[in-house]
């Protein structure tokens, strides 16, 4: 690592003044306070000018970048671009001048240790050094680093281990911002270690023969600003591993994610509730030792055993209610998951699936699908249009515009069924819809019973058109369509048609 000595700070005639009762600040411009560069890095402006990806950055880059327009500070490993934060810094331009393009580190623990700097220039994050830190007294050196770069798409991430008496950390790097527990999914099964991190469109594949026994229970943690994934593992016997294991099939490998086969896991079916008179909310329970939460929107496939044959249909997770408490993410992994599946007495899946008891297992594969709740930024009218199970993708998605998206200021759900019989959660739709005031709901039924005087028929242009106003002039709007394909088709023509545009259309297909 690059260290800059660390005698008299500040510097002779740096800008910074010393008091006798120690370091005082150096005035800042107009519109330069700690607020403004808080608001600053809100606004969405690419700091870095690396789209919110990190690098791996050599001593030799480093060095480059030793100008007031182009400085980067190292400190504690991670690299930083402070030339955006220069007029903002208290301590003045000279003091960060003077890591420019080197390690800072021990200049910023003896100036500032306990300022939060990971939180204040998150933005300015550039990446890791490339170079290792020492190992650590008590742990035992890393196996192995690797870093493979793709010809395309996102770097490479890497990996690396180290434990301590009772537990083994396995930390992946994977140089991307706005990683969360969703990215990550682990399976321990007997010894073999199974992590797959999903960045962008490719997933990355730690797949070990564990040395020794571990525990059923591991956690999982990610460090969001730094793009890093840590899975602990706790060790059976308190002895110190040599290797971490053997690579198991395509261990380590980073591949675009439509190359990667579908992997599954056997989840235990724990209830089954009828919806409505074809629709049952099922809850299935994921093995102990695995860590896997479905993404707003994504599916799942299911896989059953049919008169021998092995079949797959894709599911939509959605939550247990509208209604329970929207919570934020819990820190351990979810440990249920739960489904609407409407049974077709002449389907060939379904029918199996009803026929489960509790207790029996079906095998469950990782998300998929090309939702993006960041589609969803800063848009203040939402849309959703949906048609029998259609329905499914919306529960997500309406939960967490309710509950993350603080630009909203309407969501309009259009609710396309046969008859009153089949409208999934009614209730529950209703219930929400006077809670939440952003919320309104509307059902048309192609089917209606003689009593029904809502509106009737299928999906259309003057439904749409009346059923989209936006709540200002200009507002920023999105919209969800989900049901069976020719609903769906002819729907986003109809949009088309309406002028929105792609970027404002999310129609969910297989
Ligand atoms: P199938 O065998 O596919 O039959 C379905 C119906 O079509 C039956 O009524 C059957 O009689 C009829 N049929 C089949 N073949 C013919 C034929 N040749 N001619 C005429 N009629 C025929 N469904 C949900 O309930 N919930 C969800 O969350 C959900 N999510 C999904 C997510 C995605 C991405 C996709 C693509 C689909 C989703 N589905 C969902 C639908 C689900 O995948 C299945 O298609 C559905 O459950 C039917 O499966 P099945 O095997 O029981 O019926
Ligand atoms: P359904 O009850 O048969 O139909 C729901 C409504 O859609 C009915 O009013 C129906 O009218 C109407 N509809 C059907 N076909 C139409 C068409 N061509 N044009 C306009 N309206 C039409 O629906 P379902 O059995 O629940 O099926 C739901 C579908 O959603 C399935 O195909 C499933 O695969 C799909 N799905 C997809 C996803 C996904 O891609 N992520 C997720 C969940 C479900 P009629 O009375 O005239 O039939």
């Amino acid at each position: 690592m690059l260290n800059v000595p660390s005698q008299a700070f500040p510097a002779p005639g740096s800008q910074q003044r010393v008091a006798s009762q120690g370091r005082s600040k150096v005035p800042l411009k107009q519109g330069r306070s700690l607020m403004d560069w808080i608001r600053l890095t809100k606004s969405g402006k690419d700091f870095t000018g690396l789209k919110g990806g990190l690098i791996e950055v050599t001593e030799e880059e480093l060095k480059k970048h030793n100008k007031k327009d182009d400085c980067w500070i190292c400190i504690r490993g991670f690299v930083y671009n402070v030339s955006p934060y220069m007029e903002y810094h208290p301590g003045g331009e000279d003091e960060l001048m003077r890591a420019a393009g080197a390690d800072g580190t021990d200049l910023f623990n003896e100036v500032h240790r306990w300022v939060n700097y990971e939180s204040m220039l998150k933005e300015c994050l550039v990446g890791r050094m490339a170079v290792k830190p020492a190992v650590p007294k008590g742990m035992l050196p890393k196996s192995q680093v690797t870093d493979t770069l793709p010809r395309e798409g996102p770097s490479s991430p890497s990996y690396d281990w180290f434990q301590t008496e009772s537990s083994v950390t396995i930390v992946i790097y994977t140089k991307q911002k706005n990683i969360n527990l969703d990215s990550v999914i682990v399976d321990l099964q007997d010894d073999s270690l199974r992590a797959e991190a999903v960045i962008k469109d490719h997933s990355y594949l730690i797949h070990i023969g564990l040395s020794h026994e571990v525990q059923e229970n591991f956690s999982v943690r990610v460090i969001e600003n730094v793009g890093k994934i840590e899975i602990v593992l706790q060790k059976k016997e308190t002895v110190s591993w040599k290797c971490l294991g053997d690579p198991l099939e395509k261990h380590d490998s980073f591949i675009p994610k439509k190359d990667t086969g579908l992997y599954y896991r056997q989840c235990q079916l724990i209830s089954k509730e009828d919806v409505t008179h074809d629709t049952r909310l099922f809850c299935l329970m994921l093995p102990p030792s695995t860590h896997l939460q479905v993404p707003v929107g994504q599916h799942v496939y299911l896989k059953l055993s049919v008169t021998g044959a092995e079949i797959v249909k894709p599911y939509t997770p959605v939550s247990e209610s509208l209604l329970s408490d929207f919570k934020e993410p819990v820190l351990s992994p979810n440990k249920y998951i739960y489904f609407l599946i409407k049974i077709y007495p002449a389907g060939l899946f379904t029918p199996e699936l009803d026929r489960l008891q509790i207790g029996d297992f079906v095998s469950v594969s990782g998300p998929e699908g090309n939702f993006k709740v960041s589609k969803l930024q800063e848009v203040e009218d939402l849309f959703l249009l949906a048609a029998g199970t259609g329905f499914t993708p919306m529960v997500t998605v309406l939960n967490h515009a309710l509950t993350h998206m603080s630009s909203l200021r309407k969501v309009k759900l259009m609710f396309f069924n046969k008859t009153e019989d089949d409208i999934i959660w009614r209730c529950q739709l209703e219930k929400l819809a006077l809670k939440d005031k952003r919320f309104h709901v509307e059902y048309v039924l192609s089917a209606p019973s003689p009593e029904w005087n809502g509106k009737q028929g299928h999906v259309s242009r003057a439904l749409l058109s009346e059923f989209l106003q936006r709540s200002l002039e200009n507002s920023k709007v999105f919209l969800c369509i989900c049901g069976p394909t020719p609903f769906t088709d002819e729907g986003i023509r109809l949009l088309h048609d309406l002028n929105f545009s792609d970027d404002e259309i999310h129609g969910f297909t297989a």
